[in-house]
């Protein structure tokens, strides 16, 4: 046992190893071009990441967090409006609406899938909610579709919080749409973990179908300037570096297969968890018709889960628990004023939730090794 090598989490020099041809040679042919910031390869990039995820704007910038930052500037909010969202995810879904100075709504999640609830969204609606912030949580799309008409006859901008999802769809009305396309702006992060995953940070913001907000986003990321040094309004500096376009361009080129890897990995989970006896003892994550879950986390609920998450220490397997306290119970948002109870669902999630390792090339003997310790916890 004490033999055994360690089970991260995540692994990216995995990864790396399988594309380090491609990206060395991406790498240095920005270093002979010296261009550094924004230029052909991020315009590149952004036409390809359009036509990926099958919208006509795509506009880089500097992370996950910008790109929420700079969709949510689009809609000029003032104090007092609303923007309904989920208080389980991460902290810039929620962090953004405050900083362009409107309230954050919360709305509950769903025990099953743990993606913000349709209808917990449509009893929050007021005559102030300005938008609708979904995110599409651990890989998996929230169903926002199922309310895009009712949203959009109210008014309401669907901003997606793709960040987890790069690759996610569903199908609707008979085609398939990703994770991003479904509302009037996606939001995703080129986090090095995050499924199409950059060096360093990166992120974009994708606009469906709407050229005057485009240009608009062309401009807030270079402080609001249409010309440079002629400012049209005061924009925000969330510039996407060359180095990084290039590295991206190569791993979406991937991003197909590693999604399908860890698709595998999702489902030899599920058969060896079935295998144990363990389907008592956690409940898996649970996959919408209809819908393809790209598993940025493989996250189960767990019975006495941190007693687990020690054990699975002990046999060098390590887990993290996304999210341990919801947003509305943040200190920074107790001026909000919620409180224990409000969001019961959320909060049943956050004591249970237990992420195993999950990456595309995670190995089916460090899956048996994660199922095995597992049974022996909760056989002993
Ligand atoms: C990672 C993440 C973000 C922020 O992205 P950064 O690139 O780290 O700024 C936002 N929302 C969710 C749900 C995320 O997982």
């Amino acid at each position: 046992m004490a033999n055994l090598s360690k089970i991260p989490s995540f692994d990216l020099k995995r990864n790396y190893e399988r594309v380090k041809k491609e990206i060395d040679v991406a790498v240095l042919r920005v270093l002979e071009t010296q261009q550094f910031i924004l230029g052909s390869e991020v315009a590149d990039l952004e036409s390809e990441i359009a036509s990926y995820i099958g919208v006509k704007g795509a506009i880089g910038c500097a992370s996950g967090t910008d790109a929420l930052l700079l969709a949510l500037m689009t809609l000029d909010l003032k104090e007092g409006d609303e923007v309904i969202t989920t208080p389980f995810t991460f902290f810039a879904t929620t962090s953004c609406i405050a900083r362009n100075g409107a309230k954050p709504v919360y709305a509950d999640v769903d025990p099953l899938t743990y993606n913000i609830s349709n209808d917990e969204i449509l009893s929050k609606i007021t005559p102030r909610t300005k938008a609708v912030l979904p995110v599409h949580l651990f890989g998996q799309m929230a169903p926002i579709d199922q309310i895009r008409d009712t949203l959009k006859e109210k008014g309401i901008t669907i901003i997606e919080d793709c960040a987890q999802a790069t690759g996610a769809h569903r199908m609707i009305g008979g085609s398939v749409v990703h994770a991003g396309a479904v509302g009037d702006l996606g939001c995703f992060s080129f986090f090095p973990t995050k499924n199409l995953g950059c060096y360093g940070d990166g992120g974009m913001v994708t606009v469906t179908d709407d050229e005057a907000r485009t240009a608009r986003l062309r401009r807030l990321r270079v402080h609001g300037a249409g010309t440079t040094y002629y400012h049209d309004e005061i924009g925000i500096n969330s510039r996407l570096d060359a180095i990084q376009a290039a590295i991206l361009r190569v791993r979406l080129r991937h991003l197909e297969e590693w999604n399908e890897e860890r698709r595998i990995v999702a489902e030899r989970y599920a058969a060896l968890f079935a295998h144990y006896n363990l389907l008592d003892k956690i409940m898996l994550p649970t996959e919408l018709a209809g819908g393809r879950h790209v598993f940025h986390q493989y996250v189960i609920r767990a019975k006495k889960r941190d007693e687990l998450q020690k054990f699975l220490e002990t046999r060098g397997i390590t887990t993290r628990i996304y999210y341990p306290l919801p947003l509305h119970l943040q200190h920074c948002f107790s001026y909000l004023g919620y409180r224990q109870g409000d969001l019961p669902v959320s909060e049943m999630l956050a004591n249970e939730v237990l992420a195993l390792p999950m990456f595309p090339e995670l190995l089916p003997d460090e899956q048996e090794r994660v199922a095995a310790a597992m049974a022996d916890f909760y056989n002993k």
